[in-house]
């Protein structure tokens, strides 16, 4: 951005900003300059905005505010690489994986390992993905959960399976199960999730072998990437007039034409900038919708424990110790956000239960 943009600036979207910047914990950089990454503003902030859910903008340009925090463990998931700060979603995501981890399990998937969600108020990363940046957005492993809880190191450290021969793009037939088929149909079996991002070979894989309801596969979609993950996108949801839906998949299930691309060298061919700048290298907040420096600079709750989803319930702050409501347990979904206060009363939820070891694993 040139200067001239930056003088032009008024001072009450000045003060905004060097607001937004006291707001934030572990921020270095300079406050007030309209030039600051996105990136760097959104990816120091530690904990959500404390508001009613919204999401603004698109999957790769945007952040939401009342984010709500995966909890670490459930009885069907456990959060992997959890020193990023990414379990955080809107609301409706979080519930959209936690009914996940249970269908899943009904399946036989013995339990998610949850990757990448969306930092505590979105926006660009610091590293890694170019969407996931207004809660929508989860990435979950294709290696499924293991019959114990994982320590801090391992949930670091542990690597995720790649299931796609990178040579030939197919997927290793060795690793391939039918609990993957149908994790994945399960997964595309909500009408709130719209695509599945998986790579091509896992694409072609499900094309060639499901059998009997196709319908679900036009929702799997071929893209880069997700040879160790597959990536769930839900749709804009209600209360975010500013969010900015993805156009339409095709109707038919994609194993036409489109997927033989992917089998041939032209989406392959090695970049010819590989230093160039990536969009979040460059994203300002004046990239961004410009409800996201309102996203940044709005109060967040006392801490992470404070804004995790438990359930249908989400512990917004902890104003009454003496009197704690017990986690509500009717009504499913995303609806009824904010739920009961209840920071103090929650047990500790997820330690799993002893299950026989995955013949996959
Ligand atoms: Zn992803």
């Amino acid at each position: 951005m040139k200067t001239a943009t930056r003088s032009s600036l008024g001072k009450k979207s000045l003060l905004a900003a060097a607001l937004g910047l006291l707001l934030l914990t572990g921020l270095t950089t300079k406050p007030g300059s309209a030039e600051e990454r996105a990136k760097d503003l959104f990816g120091a902030a530690k904990l959500p905005t404390v508001t009613a859910p919204q999401s603004f903008g698109f999957y790769s340009k945007g952040c939401f505010a009342g984010g709500v925090a995966l909890p670490m463990d459930g009885m069907n998931w456990e959060v992997m690489r959890p020193s990023r700060n990414r379990r955080w979603g809107h609301p409706a995501m979080i519930a959209l994986i936690q009914k996940l981890s249970r269908d899943a399990a009904s399946d036989g998937w013995p339990g998610l390992l949850i990757g990448d969600i969306s930092q505590p108020r979105g926006g660009p990363m610091l590293s890694g993905h170019a969407s996931h940046q207004i809660g929508l957005d989860a990435d979950i492993w294709l290696t499924p959960m293991p019959d114990r809880k994982l320590t801090p190191s391992e949930r670091e450290n542990i690597s995720a399976t790649l299931m796609v021969d990178e040579k030939t793009h197919l997927v290793n037939d060795a690793l391939w199960k039918p609990m993957h088929t149908r994790l994945l149909k399960r997964a595309a079996s909500y009408p709130e999730v719209e695509r599945i991002l998986v790579n091509p070979g896992i694409k072609k894989k499900l094309c060639d072998t499901v059998t009997g309801d196709r319908s679900w596969l036009r929702k799997i979609r071929p893209f880069w990437g997700h040879d160790y993950h597959f990536h769930v996108r839900i749709g804009c949801q209600p209360g975010s007039p500013a969010c900015k839906g993805q156009e339409a998949i095709p109707a038919d299930d994609g194993c036409g034409k489109p997927l033989a691309w992917w089998f041939t060298q032209e989406p392959w061919r090695p970049n010819k900038n590989p230093d160039a700048p990536k969009a979040r290298d460059l994203m300002t907040m004046a990239n961004l919708p410009k409800q996201c420096q309102f996203v940044l600079d709005a109060p967040g709750p006392e801490s992470a424990e404070a804004a995790t989803y438990r359930g249908d319930a989400v512990a917004v702050a902890a104003p009454e110790p003496e009197a704690p409501s017990p986690p509500a347990t009717t009504a499913s979904g995303t609806a009824g956000l904010p739920g009961a206060v209840n920071a103090f009363t929650t047990p500790e939820v997820g330690v799993p239960v002893p299950r026989p070891r995955p013949p996959a694993n």
